[in-house]
């Protein structure tokens, strides 16, 4: 379903990505592991659409990813809804357009019929809170792929508890997980 062929990286003054092949089948559940700045984040902001190759190719569901095929509205929609992606720091804004942030905001607001907490400011929501409200924003469009950065980190034991037996019951409902984490319980639990 995800193929990575020879994918390459770089930041103005650093190659994050060199030479990456990667095959991820519908259902797979994978986890991603390494030290810091090994290029983890990077990997996943590539897989999400929001950089691209600057060598090399990425196929979905046998469309090319590329920034030219994402400028479609159509394509970028079903995309971005396919691909579900919880950010590690809930306050960081996606690069996204502005048109598109607004766009996604009103599809989730409209979702929860919580049209009226739109102009509460998300500094008035705690961190855990954030999380979970940014991951019932993403689920509640249905994804197909569910990507998360250090999922656990800074959720108190029950919320835990809660969003792991999720994870799992998403990857047994078929769907795919590619989970970034160092916590190596959580990656026990979820490695296949
Ligand atoms: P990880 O998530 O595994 O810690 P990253 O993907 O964030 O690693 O980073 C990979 C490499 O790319 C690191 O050397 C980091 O310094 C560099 N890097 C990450 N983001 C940027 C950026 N926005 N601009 C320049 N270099 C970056
Ligand atoms: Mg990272």
């Amino acid at each position: 379903m995800i193929t990575l062929e020879k994918v390459c990286f770089a930041y103005e003054h650093e190659v994050a990505l060199r030479y990456i092949d990667l095959h991820i089948e519908k259902g797979d559940s994978l986890v991603i592991q390494g030290p810091n700045g090994c290029g983890k984040s990077t990997l996943i902001k590539l897989l999400n659409g929001i950089i691209f190759p600057s060598e090399g190719y990425y196929f979905y569901k046998d469309h090319e990813i590329t920034e030219k095929a994402l400028k479609d509205r159509q394509f970028a929609k079903w995309f971005h809804q396919q691909m579900g992606y919880v950010f590690q720091n809930a306050d960081t804004q996606m690069r996204l357009p502005e048109a598109e942030v607004r766009e996604r905001t009103e599809d989730c607001l409209q979702l929860f019929g919580i049209e009226k907490l739109r102009e509460r400011p998300p500094y008035h929501l705690s961190g855990g809170e954030k999380r979970k409200v940014s991951l019932a924003c993403i689920l509640s469009l249905n994804p197909e792929v569910l990507i998360l950065d250090e999922p656990l980190a800074g959720l108190d034991e029950k919320t835990q508890d809660m969003l792991l037996t999720f994870l799992k019951d998403f990857h047994r409902a078929g769907k795919t997980l590619i989970t970034i984490t160092h916590n190596r319980q959580l990656a026990e639990e979820l490695g296949t």
